[in-house]
């Protein structure tokens, strides 16, 4: 008995990931025979690996290529099984809610009733109840990387009741997370912010590198967000993503309204901007949780107002995890020492959030972000650097792209041009506005192929990779800011926030 009673609580805590983390999964097709896959503009082999499930190097070995770097656009890859020359399939999965009918979610999606109902073959609406999983068709999510779908152990009813997230208060409770496909024990260390060590001992994996699509890992040490009481009227449904937040990485909230509201918001003493949609009642936030965050529990306050006055803001308290970013060294050339200057810092920051605090309501990023270079990573966000012996010091906010002089810049998203100008420390910029307050920026290029207030879209070459201003050589620093906060661009690339 003691060991159903165990397996029941965790079914919960899955089915609550599930809703909080997961309300989407996607669908890989997996077809038969060889696979053949074009590179595109701005792909490299790490992106086309996470496409199809599989690692760099089977993708290498398949097509005898020696030097993952040196792929071109235009080159056909042979992808071993399992994977297909199709897009992978995408849509959302919904779990249906207390409350919920075919047609609130098909208006909850804006999509047609019918074609809700077929693509789930359900011919008539009485059969959908709590806990099932819907697929929404005919969203546009136009890139992925592929996942195994997991479904929920069961729906029984115990798990129903409880799958409303505001009844799970239990402080000890944790999270458990659904090993998706190609992901590495590093890779959800990361998403958590705790250590590959930390995930080994709480999950006594004998080894840390055989983990399973759809093996379930607990997460020591987390605790799912909490809510101060019930959701208040007229909040039906609310999501977080992910369910712990780290420091320097990005967040997003949703949440439904039986009715047209207005919303606000603050987390960390900083304004939340919400877009509300589908007539007032489809409400998303943009979270940036900034470097230096110390970890710990913190109130995201939200008040809803509606057509009967001002609403009673409400907390749900979330934990922040530190981000575990290192130590790095670097030396510059004495020509370059002028420009290690606190106040010629200060004045670019100035700049930089100047320009990437604005808010836009008109959204123009897709569901990831594609990478802007085709080349390794030199440098990963969050370093705390050393200058030169330790004469200087300050923080990474950006990526860095191991890309040689020349080789091109690719937008990774559609965008309004909202800064090209020649900088001090970044040397010759560009900055991206995508909307929602999503801005993106592009250091020390060589040449800048844009102009203040140009659109671009999604791919397109907007300058050239360079080493102008502070750099020790040719690369390009890549840097994403919400709100005026910079945080962690590569957790854009795989994690579908922009869904
Ligand atoms: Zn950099």
């Amino acid at each position: 008995m003691e060991r159903s009673s165990a397996r029941g609580g965790r079914a919960v805590l899955t089915l609550l990931f599930f809703i909080g983390v997961t309300s989407w999964h996607v669908l890989a097709q997996d077809g038969p025979g060889i696979a053949v896959h074009v590179v595109q503009r701005g792909e490299n082999l790490y992106r086309i690996s996470l496409q199809y499930g599989l690692t760099v190097d089977q993708i290498a070995d398949a097509n005898g290529i020696a030097n993952p770097d040196a792929i071109s656009v235009g080159q056909r890859l042979l992808i071993p099984s399992p994977g297909s020359a199709e897009e992978p399939i995408l849509a959302i999965i919904h779990i249906v809610q207390p409350g919920e009918t075919l047609e609130t979610i098909a208006a909850l999606y804006e999509v047609n009733l019918d074609t809700l109902g077929a693509a789930n073959r359900i011919t008539g609406t009485a059969e959908v109840y709590v806990g099932q999983t819907l697929i929404v068709p005919g969203t546009e999510i136009v890139s992925a990387a592929p996942s195994d779908v997991v479904e929920p152990s069961s729906t029984g009813a115990e798990e129903v009741s409880a799958a409303d997230a505001s009844e799970v208060r239990d402080p000890t409770s944790t999270i458990v997370h659904i090993v998706q496909r190609g992901e590495s024990l590093f890779e959800i260390s990361k998403k958590y912010g705790v250590s590959v060590n930390d995930l080994t001992q709480a999950n006594q994996l004998a080894d840390p590198s055989l983990i399973y699509p759809g093996q379930e890992l607990l997460i020591p040490g987390v605790s799912p967000p909490q809510y101060a009481g019930a959701l208040p009227q007229p909040i039906e449904r609310l999501t977080i993503m992910p369910l712990v937040f780290v420091e320097g990485r990005s967040a997003r909230v949703d949440f439904t309204t039986s009715e047209a509201v207005s919303v606000t918001g603050q987390f960390l003493d900083h304004p939340l901007h919400a877009i509300s949609q589908n007539n007032g009642r489809l409400h998303s936030m943009l979270i940036a949780v900034p470097l230096g965050t110390v970890g710990g529990i913190y109130p995201m306050t939200l008040t809803v107002a509606g057509s009967s006055g001002a609403g009673t803001p409400f907390d749900i308290n979330v934990q922040v995890n530190p981000g575990g970013y290192r130590q790095e060294s670097l030396t510059l050339a004495a020509d370059q020492l002028g420009l290690i200057d606190a106040a010629v810092d200060a004045a670019e920051m100035a700049i930089l959030r100047q320009v990437m605090s604005g808010f836009s309501a008109e959204r123009t990023f897709g569901t990831l972000l594609g990478l802007p270079a085709a080349a390794p990573l030199s440098s990963p966000f969050g370093n705390h650097r050393t200058y030169n012996g330790g004469i200087y010091e300050n923080t990474h906010t950006g990526t860095d792209f191991a890309a040689p002089a020349g080789a091109p810049i690719f937008a990774p998203a559609s965008g309004r041009v909202v800064l090209a100008d020649t900088l001090n420390v970044r040397g010759v910029a560009t900055i991206l506005d995508h909307g929602w307050g999503v801005y993106t920026g592009y250091w020390h290029q060589t040449e800048r192929y844009v102009s203040l207030g140009d659109f671009v879209e999604e791919g397109q070459m907007i300058g050239t990779v360079g080493s102008t201003g502070r750099a020790t050589g040719a690369h390009l620093h890549w840097e994403l800011w919400i709100d005026g906060v910079p945080v962690d661009p590569m957790q854009w690339v795989s994690e579908p926030l922009g869904y």
